[in-house]
């Protein structure tokens, strides 16, 4: 439940109409699109690692995992590796956010 929110809604300043309707987005990513067959096996929810990524959300355990060279999750239910683990836990300690 220490899920660090990180804000990352910069707003962009594109002043130009022509090339905002380029640049549109057709369709934005919501949990209530994501694909029934990749939806987690917890459920799903604000802390889930599967419907964040899908939302373009930040996964606090990824970018660890990333930032250690390992491989991520396939879910929240998939069970962590010591090496995954270690790292995790070590994030925790240090906080170095
Ligand atoms: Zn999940």
């Amino acid at each position: 439940m220490d899920n660090v929110k990180c804000k990352n809604e910069k707003k962009r300043g594109l002043e130009s109409k022509h090339y905002v309707e380029k640049k549109r987005i057709k369709t934005i990513r919501t949990v209530n699109n994501l694909p029934k067959n990749m939806r987690c096996p917890c459920g799903g929810g604000q802390s889930c690692i599967v419907d964040r990524r899908w939302i373009g959300d930040w996964v606090h355990e990824d970018n660890v995992f990333l930032r250690n060279n390992l491989s991520l999750r396939k879910n929240c239910f998939a069970e962590l590796n010591l090496k995954q683990h270690n790292a995790l836990h070590k994030s925790m300690l240090i906080s170095s956010d």
